[in-house]
């Protein structure tokens, strides 16, 4: 069970910052809590009580969104189910729909944050590979002298390991800004233990934009998650496919050369394994996705095979 001796909910950014830095060793931030409390329970951290926890959800500041210099910047509020009713984000953020669509179920969508999974840092959290698909990076916000400081971090390098980020004792994250990829493509593969209300046991996301012509790879954008300690951006692969034809024989040859990049300790094999169907299968989806040219493959599946 969790409990705390102090539960803030501030209104402003500043507020929050105030409280927070002046908050005792121990104390937590919290927006959704579906991180937050299922750790307070037997089996993982137990029985917890905190000093303080400051709420975020109440800071109209995190709310929302906006566009600039063809990125898009999400409050640090914003959470999964968003990313389904949204219609301009899911034209602009291709991979998030498909990625939230596996995330957890209605109820949980609703609360979690796009933001809370990214400071929670499980190597498994599935937004992770789709923000570094979308050149993510997370602001962060702290007090420097009564006035609010920020800066911004590029999630791949903010995620240092399981659990561990570059965010400062002092700084609240207040957005995740993202490239807009409005004409591209999008996919999201992920594979768990069961069917649904599944955490991932490695996940894959992708972003592909095909020519005029629907022959030649434009861009690609792929990462991968769950294969390792951190998020892995597969700058390789992407060099491999884009100003190249489309075909499925080189989909196969960039997937199969994915299973080297998987760094997990446990079932290394079927990581290996997933990983290389699963980046064949982004691609070959988020081709498909593609809505507004149709795509004509070099060669067909069964030439690929040959
Ligand atoms: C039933 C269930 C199913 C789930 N399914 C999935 C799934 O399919 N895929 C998946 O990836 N995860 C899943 N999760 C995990 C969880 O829902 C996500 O990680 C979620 O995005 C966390 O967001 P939150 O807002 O609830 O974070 P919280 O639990 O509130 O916080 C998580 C961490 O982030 C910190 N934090 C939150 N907001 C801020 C902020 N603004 N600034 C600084 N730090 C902050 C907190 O201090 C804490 O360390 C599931 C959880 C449950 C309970």
């Amino acid at each position: 069970m969790l409990t705390y001796d102090t539960y803030h909910m501030p209104t402003t950014l500043e507020e929050a910052l105030t409280i927070w830095a002046a908050s005792p060793e121990g104390s937590r931030l919290v927006s959704g809590a579906t991180d937050i409390l299922p750790w307070a329970r037997e089996g993982r951290a137990g029985d917890v009580h905190l000093p303080e926890l400051v709420d975020v959800t109440r800071i109209s500041e995190l709310n929302g969104y906006a566009f600039e210099n063809g990125r898009v910047r999400l409050g640090a509020n914003t959470v999964y189910q968003d990313f389904l009713t949204d219609r301009v984000l899911m034209r602009n953020l291709p991979c998030m729909p498909y990625c939230a669509i596996w995330f957890a179920d209605d109820q949980i969508r609703e609360q979690a944050s796009l933001t809370g999974n990214l400071v929670n840092a499980s190597p498994v959290a599935d937004g992770t590979p789709a923000v570094v698909a979308l050149n993510g990076e997370i602001e962060l916000a702290r007090l420097e002298n009564g006035e609010i400081a920020r800066r911004r971090i590029a999630v791949v390098d903010f995620i240092e390991g399981p659990g561990r980020t570059q965010i400062a004792r002092d700084e609240i994250a207040t957005a995740v800004i993202l490239d807009t990829a409005s004409g591209y493509g999008g996919s999201f593969q992920k594979v768990g233990q069961r069917r649904s209300l599944v955490i991932s046991v490695a996940c894959c996301a992708a972003l592909v934009k095909a020519d005029h012509t629907g022959r030649i790879f434009e861009d690609v954008r792929l990462a991968l998650g769950g294969v390792g300690p951190r998020p892995i951006r597969m700058y390789d692969a992407e060099r491999a496919l884009r100003g190249e034809t489309i075909s499925h024989a080189l989909i196969d040859k960039v997937a199969r050369s994915a299973a080297e990049l998987v760094g997990s300790r446990s079932r290394q094999d079927y990581r290996r394994e997933v990983v290389v169907n699963f980046v064949r299968a982004a691609l070959q989806d988020a081709l498909a996705d593609q809505s507004d040219v149709e795509i004509k493959f070099q060669d067909t599946r069964e030439q690929a095979h040959v």
